[in-house]
């Protein structure tokens, strides 16, 4: 894993333009939005967005909405509208009063396209949509004039009333702006306004049969908030031209500005709302909150503290070059976190039963275990030792390698809290694999020292069998395989091994019990939050994150 580099937080390009305005006396308040269309479940890429638009409102003196670009209704829904509210929140952000709907505008923008065509600036255009992207041209041919694209005012006001009116069937007519099909921007060459559209909205129902293009409505509705500092990514930088037009055609009441900073790209991950929505609904994975989902559903599931996601994107920083950012940075944050703010617990994800042959059949005692080792105030809880145990299976091996320290015959180690083992004798069944160790305990080393000063040099977590309590555990991996996964062909690079489910798992009944969803480290193990798919009778635990990044040193292993 590449190690952090700690950026300094509060210095970016967009941060210094924007006090670079104030000193200028230019506004007396920054206005910024997160514009999300609601088509799918906010992802890490959005929560960079979100924490950039929302924080600046923080900083400076201003405000941040919170506004649905929802002007096509075939792929939005209000599932989307609900699950990216509470994102936001849960993110840490909110937007107070300032919740808005590009729909809310639809009016507006009505009145301000038949504006356009009052004053030369639009017509309607009956070609198809593949005449019309045939005759755009390409970057270096101009595009060709549309035959209709001299029709009266009066024929274009009359059209595009009907269109609205609902009189042609979809996809008979579009709305054009009349700029120039000869200009280097392709985006200038005449870009549609308004399709015939007749679908259902979640907020309009069926008051509209056209639908403004995100070019149109995006910047208007900037306009219309006062937005001061529109802030999006880099694929826009060549729409700004066309933002900046309709500003200075249009009577707006307010002239905002466009940024475009970097999106975030992740290794081993895709953030394209197109090929999350086809991981759901191909059943690659279980929902848009499977723990294995980029999304801020699915992170959240995962036991992913939002503190750490905030950090996360402090670190990356905000620039203006496309990058890749390592996985491994995002892992870092959240191991930083969760070390912090976990309580420590013990757990046995594949059990090799012990016997203490020399503990007293029947007896039992209870030992004290620290719940934080850097925070005295989390306490300790009593966990019980007994004759029969459960250690991990990989802590024992019968034939040891030299630098194996942990559990092998004739070998002593540590069990954590407890005492000194040693082990006696193997057990294996008719396969010839170890099903149960016979070992002795040393009774003076209660606590886990010797008083004669004798050193072991393995400590391993257990617990004993009898108050322990089965549970599954679900160890998650890396939604692909491939540190750059192709998303067009994205089902080729899935990891094969991104669920590994260990039905047999024990832990602390404290812990089976609790219907907590705070997680907590598992010993040597990693960290886990109880998962909602528990049931009274089986608790389930995913896996956040294991303790160390072994993911990025089997990959270079191959
Ligand atoms: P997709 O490209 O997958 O369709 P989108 O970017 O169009 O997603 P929106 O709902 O339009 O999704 O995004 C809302 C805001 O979040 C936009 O301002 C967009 O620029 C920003 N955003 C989306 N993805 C990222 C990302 N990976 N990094 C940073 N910002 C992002
Ligand atoms: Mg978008």
């Amino acid at each position: 894993m590449t190690e952090p580099v700690a950026t300094e937080v509060g210095r970016d390009f967009i941060r210094d333009i924007i006090q670079a305005d104030l000193d200028q006396a230019k506004y007396q308040e920054i206005v910024t939005r997160f514009p999300p269309e609601p088509n799918g479940y906010l992802h890490i890429g959005h929560a960079k967005s979100i924490a950039l638009n929302f924080g600046i409102a923080q900083e400076f003196p201003g405000r941040c909405h919170l506004r649905f670009d929802d002007t096509n209704p075939v792929k939005e829904e209000q599932e989307y509208i609900d699950s990216i509210q509470a994102d936001v929140r849960w993110l840490g952000f909110d937007w107070g009063k300032n919740l808005f709907f590009a729909s809310d505008y639809f009016d507006r923008l009505y009145e301000w396209a038949e504006q356009l065509i009052r004053d030369g600036l639009a017509y309607v255009d009956d070609q198809s949509q593949e005449e019309i992207r045939l005759a755009r041209g390409t970057l270096t041919e101009p595009g060709k004039n549309s035959p209709f694209r001299d029709r009266t005012v009066d024929e274009n006001l009359d059209l595009f009333g009907r269109m609205k009116a609902g009189e042609f069937p979809n996809g008979a007519r579009v709305l054009r702006a009349k700029i120039d099909m000869g200009a280097g921007n392709i985006n200038l060459r005449d870009p549609v306004l308004y399709r015939i559209l007749h679908a259902h909205h979640p907020r309009t129902g069926t008051k509209w049969s056209i639908y403004p293009s995100y070019d149109y409505a995006h910047g208007q509705s900037d306009a219309i908030e006062g937005i001061t500092h529109s802030i999006c990514t880099l694929e826009f930088e060549d729409h700004r031209p066309l933002y900046d037009w309709f500003i200075e055609k249009l009577p707006v009441p307010s002239k905002p500005h466009q940024y475009e900073f970097a999106r975030l790209n992740l290794t081993y991950t895709l953030l394209s709302k197109r090929v999350l929505t086809q991981l759901v609904r191909e059943g690659h994975v279980a929902g848009w909150d499977d723990p294995r989902m980029p999304t801020m559903a699915g992170m959240r599931r995962r036991g992913v503290p939002p503190a750490a996601l905030r950090e996360f994107v402090k670190r990356i920083g905000v620039a203006k070059a496309n990058s890749v950012v390592d996985v491994g940075m995002l892992e870092f944050c959240i191991r930083e976190e969760l070390n912090r703010t976990s309580q420590r617990r013990m757990a046995v994800l594949k059990p090799l039963k012990v016997v203490i042959e020399n503990y007293p059949e029947g007896q039992t005692e209870e030992l004290e275990a620290i719940n934080h080792p850097d925070d005295p105030s989390a306490g300790t809880r009593k966990i019980t030792f007994g004759r029969e145990l459960f250690i991990e299976q990989d802590d024992f091996m019968e034939n040891p390698p030299k630098k194996f320290f942990r559990l092998s015959p004739g070998n002593e180690v540590r069990l954590r809290y407890a005492y000194f083992v040693k082990c006696t004798a193997v057990i294996k069944n008719d396969a010839g694999e170890v099903v149960e160790l016979r070992c002795t305990y040393d009774p003076a080393t209660k606590g886990g020292n010797a008083p004669d000063g004798r050193k072991v040099k393995a400590t391993m977590h257990w617990l004993s069998a009898a108050t322990s309590v089965p549970a599954e555990i679900r160890v998650y991996n890396q939604l692909f395989a491939n540190p750059s996964p192709d998303a067009s062909n994205f089902a080729a690079d899935l990891n094969p091994q991104s669920l590994e489910i260990l039905a047999d798992a024990r832990v602390e009944a404290s812990v089976a019990e609790s219907n907590s969803t705070e997680v907590m480290q598992f010993e040597r193990q990693g960290y886990f939050v109880r998962d909602r798919d528990s049931t009274p009778g089986k608790p389930i635990f995913s896996r956040t994150i294991g303790l160390r990044d072994t993911f990025a040193k089997e990959v270079a292993k191959g």
